[in-house]
């Protein structure tokens, strides 16, 4: 036990990978955790439902580095059991009319050259394409990776080479590491998450579906002592005379320490914009978020879909795919964990960015409706048998990600990784209210996705410990 946090009392808001993670690392610490969650289950954008033996996830996940990344990492502090499985080939991309397999070991020679030949990077292009991908896999300095975190990824990306094909396979990863463009997306940032997959060569998905990361760490939680009360939504953070004095949640809960998971924007809305200064504020209310997403999620009653993981854009010299298909992201989570379906089924989730913001909601709803639409048809194009196999199906959008985040707005990652956002840049786990601590993907934190809040929880959790 350590004497700073022994005995403090700390309440976490939300459960997503943020809070669950830092809350176990602070029972660890001997501090007395208590973890509010609005909805009546745990992880928030990490969460998984059953519906008819099928157990699928909130988002559409696949992880960059699982057990040898910061999941990993908390899970061992914690004592939390979640084991992974990477698949190989790591998954299939698809852009311009050409289909490559793209191998874990991108640092290999020949995995790259068959990679250029297959998505068409052309011949005087090569030599540039090889340079790009031996100087994004290097290790670098924290000072070399901060003068590039404020270049953009495509600026960084044309110092090397300029190709139309190449182009697309780094889109469709911009996409998938961070939701924004390669034009807006941090090349600090995106060379971090690359070269570190690239170490690390363990894409993969979690036994047991997407909760089975923050059901672990609240599972190590309450073995050390600590609590969480479900259908528990904060409506205040109550601060006086700018120090946190606890939350209320149907009546005042006092507290040392409190720590929000639910975004940076939300935060300041719960403690009351009156207890921060302008200068904060204005800050704060600029920050940008990542894209949305909307995804169909189906239950099939046989193997479909192959492979296990595949990014598919429409071929842009065919207008006719161009106007009827969506550009998706498609893990198949039975590929890793075949107890998620019952024998013989399959779980595929599909997905396609979309605008995170709800501020029209009617507009919103109606365009998320289209992509929709879209995935369904771009999905029956590739595999024509799937609507035979259709035990159910459910198509969700940003207003579902909202609501499963307890956020105004349906974003898939949290704050974006662009170039103004990340690094030094990033917000810090502090705010101007003494004792009130930001965690998750909006903090403190880099990396993809579920890997950047659980690097914020990490970093939070140092922190606290050592100051
Ligand atoms: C469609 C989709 C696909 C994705 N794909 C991937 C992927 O392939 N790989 C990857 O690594 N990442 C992926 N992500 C991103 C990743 O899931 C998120 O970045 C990460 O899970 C965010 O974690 P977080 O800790 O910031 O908290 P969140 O998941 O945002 O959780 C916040 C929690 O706080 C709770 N809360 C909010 N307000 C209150 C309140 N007032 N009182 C009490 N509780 C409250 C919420 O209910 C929620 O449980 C995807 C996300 C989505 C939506």
């Amino acid at each position: 036990m350590t004497g700073g946090l022994s005995g403090k009392k700390v309440v976490v808001i939300g459960t997503g990978i943020g809070g669950s993670g830092v809350s176990a690392l602070l029972a660890r610490e001997g501090a007395q955790v208590l973890v509010l969650e609005k909805n009546s289950f745990p992880g928030g954008k990490a969460a998984s439902f059953e519906r008819q033996g099928f157990v699928y996830d909130t988002g559409v996940h696949w992880l960059s580095r699982g057990d040898k990344g910061p999941l990993g990492e908390i899970a061992t502090l914690v004592g939390a059991e979640i084991s992974y499985r990477s698949l190989e080939p790591g998954m299939q991309l698809t852009t311009g009319g050409r289909t490559a397999v793209l191998y874990q070991n991108m640092e290999d020679d020949d995995v790259l050259e068959r990679l250029f030949e297959e998505i068409g990077v052309l011949p005087e292009n090569r030599e540039g394409a090889r340079a790009l991908f031996k100087d994004l896999a290097r290790e670098r300095s924290p000072r070399e990776l901060e003068e590039l975190d404020e270049m953009s990824f495509a600026e960084y990306c044309e110092r090397f080479v300029n190709d139309e094909q190449l182009n697309r396979l780094l889109d469709a990863f911009t996409g998938m590491y961070m939701c924004i463009s390669r034009r807006a997306a941090s090349a600090g940032e995106f060379i971090l998450c690359f070269s570190r997959q690239a170490r690390e060569k363990n894409l993969c998905y979690p036994i047991g579906g997407m909760r089975a990361v923050p059901c672990g760490y609240l599972k190590a939680l309450e073995e050390m002592g600590g609590e969480v009360r479900y259908s528990t939504p904060v409506e205040r953070i109550v601060v006086e005379g700018g120090k946190v004095r606890g939350v209320e949640a149907g009546g005042f809960i006092p507290a040392d320490i409190v720590i929000s998971n639910t975004g940076i924007k939300e935060t300041v809305a719960l403690a009351g914009r009156h207890n921060f200064p302008d200068d904060y504020l204005g800050w704060v209310d600029n920050l940008r978020l990542s894209f949305g997403a909307v995804s169909v999620k189906y239950a099939l009653d046989a193997e479909v879909v192959k492979p296990h993981l595949f990014c598919y854009f429409p071929d842009f010299h065919r207008p006719e795919l161009v106007e009827r298909q969506a550009a998706i992201f498609v893990p198949v989570p039975t590929a890793a964990d075949p107890s998620l379906a019952p024998p013989g089924c399959q779980l595929v989730l599909a997905g396609s960015l979309a605008p995170q913001g709800l501020e029209d909601r009617e507009q919103a709803a109606a365009l998320c409706e289209e992509i929709l639409d879209r995935i369904e048809n771009t999905m029956r194009d590739l595999f024509p048998d799937i609507e035979k196999h259709i035990v159910w199906k459910i198509r969700t959008d940003t207003r579902y990600i909202a609501e499963i985040s307890g956020r105004s707005t349906g974003e898939v990652i949290g704050l974006a990784q662009n170039r103004h956002q990340v690094g030094k840049n990033r917000p810090s786990h502090t705010t101007p209210v003494e004792g009130l601590y930001l965690v998750g993907a909006d903090a403190g934190g880099r990396g993809v996705g579920t890997e950047m809040a659980a690097d914020s929880a990490l970093n939070l959790w140092r922190l606290l410990l050592h100051g």
